[in-house]
């Protein structure tokens, strides 16, 4: 048996009280909490290293870089990249998503096709539409059943060589879906060229991670959903597909040489890192991992699930709550209404009054919540200092939000 509490103590926040009442943080799908030891790491930085780096010659520049460096093979070791430059370091999954389509610019023309799904984040949306209108592309969309679950024959009737980007979710950020990317991955690869972008934003937290075995091009993620501070995040890529595309940002550290005629570029990781990077944020991410792999992922992968079994079990009990994508394999959250309760964020707030964060309203994914003809949902989300008894607290909460509301 594991010893949540003594995970949960390593988070100073959990001990605070919200309004009168103890926390009880089910909003990990957001952004999860911060342990001391990424707390320290992060202060640390800047009490005793805080410098530029790649820059200087003087011994905190060498230390910084160092320690960044040190932090990117962590993050390569993290989703078994094969190589640390294959790591690049953004500040967010949006980012990440956005330097790849504007990347991609020059590689698209009028009528070649760019598959998304259902299922995506806004973020895994707007900046295909924007290279869309770029380039004249089109955008074709996976859809999906009532139960949240991807219709694959899609990509048999719709993957050909005009197919130039995939890119899905590994799992729904708004409920929870897992997808099966391994499949996705095959059946492209079977059939077209395609690049593969998987956005992990909500599976690096959960799962292990293996880029390799998935073969994706691409996988892109965020620091602060996995325990590391807000800014920061990961864009993996293949050595060769990553040196296909031209750079997002221009500026300082991405050059080899530049002059007014000409200017050459970098190589990786340095080409996509233009300018000063989070040095701080990206170390504390590498402290991040180190507290993932100290209790090891077979630890967070069945907690984790019996959480969601738990809660599923409780919430499934509650009289006219529905859950949505209940038949759909799930990890890490739970998204579900109070039915005759139009809106989500009234139960949200009651919820909150009883110290509980959740999450209420379209989760960043609109078309789900037209899909449904909601306006949201309320999604309580979890994270390894998760405990039963919080899952029991949330229960209680929802059956007085639905006695004050209905
Ligand atoms: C959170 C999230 C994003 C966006 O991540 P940011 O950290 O806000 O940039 C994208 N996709 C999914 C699935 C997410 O959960």
């Amino acid at each position: 048996m594991i010893d949540i509490q003594k995970i949960k103590n390593q988070f100073p926040i959990l001990n605070e009280t919200v309004n009168g009442k103890p926390l009880v943080y089910l909003d990990n799908a957001a952004t999860s909490q911060k342990p001391i030891s990424v707390l320290e790491t992060l202060q640390n930085y800047y009490t005793s290293i805080n410098a530029n780096v790649h820059r200087g010659i003087h011994t905190l520049s060498q230390l910084a870089t160092e320690e960044m460096e040190l932090a990117r093979k962590k993050v390569q070791h993290f989703i078994h990249a094969k190589n640390d430059y294959e790591i690049i370091f953004t500040k967010g999954t949006t980012e990440g998503l956005n330097l790849l389509a504007y990347s991609f610019t020059s590689q698209i023309k009028a009528g070649d096709e760019i598959i998304i799904s259902y299922l995506e984040h806004h973020s895994n949306i707007v900046p295909w539409q924007l290279l869309c209108q770029r380039t004249g592309a089109i955008l074709k969309v996976i859809p999906m059943d009532g139960n949240g679950i991807l219709q694959l024959d899609f990509l048999e009737r719709n993957l050909s060589e005009k197919t130039k980007i995939v890119s899905v979710n590994q799992i729904s950020n708004a409920l929870g879906v897992i997808n099966p990317v391994e499949e996705i991955v095959r059946k492209t690869r079977a059939m077209s060229d395609a690049k593969i972008i998987i956005d992990g934003a909500q599976s690096a937290p959960h799962f292990r991670i293996d880029v390799q075995q998935m073969d994706c091009d691409f996988f892109v993620f965020s620091g602060h959903k996995m325990y590391a501070p807000m800014g920061t995040g990961i864009l993996y890529g293949k050595e060769e597909a990553l040196n296909s595309l031209t750079p997002f940002h221009g500026g300082g550290e991405m050059i080899a040489t530049c002059s007014f005629s000409e200017t050459t570029y970098a190589g990786l990781p340095f080409k996509f890192e233009a300018g000063t990077p989070n040095v701080g944020g990206n170390i504390a991410l590498g402290a991040a991992i180190d507290f993932m792999e100290s209790i090891g992922n077979e630890v967070f992968v069945s907690h984790e699930h019996q959480l969601l079994e738990y809660a599923q079990e409780k919430l499934s009990g509650i009289d006219g709550l529905h859950i949505y994508a209940e038949r759909a394999p799930r990890a890490g959250a739970i998204s579900f209404n109070l039915e005759g309760i139009g809106i989500a964020s009234d139960v949200g707030m009651i919820l909150d009054k009883l110290g509980i964060a959740v999450r209420t309203g379209h989760h960043c994914t609109q078309p789900i919540m037209d899909f449904y003809s909601i306006a949201g949902t309320v999604r309580a989300s979890f994270a390894i200092y998760n405990t039963f008894e919080e899952i029991d607290i949330l229960s209680e909460g929802l059956k007085k939000a639905k006695r004050m509301l209905s």
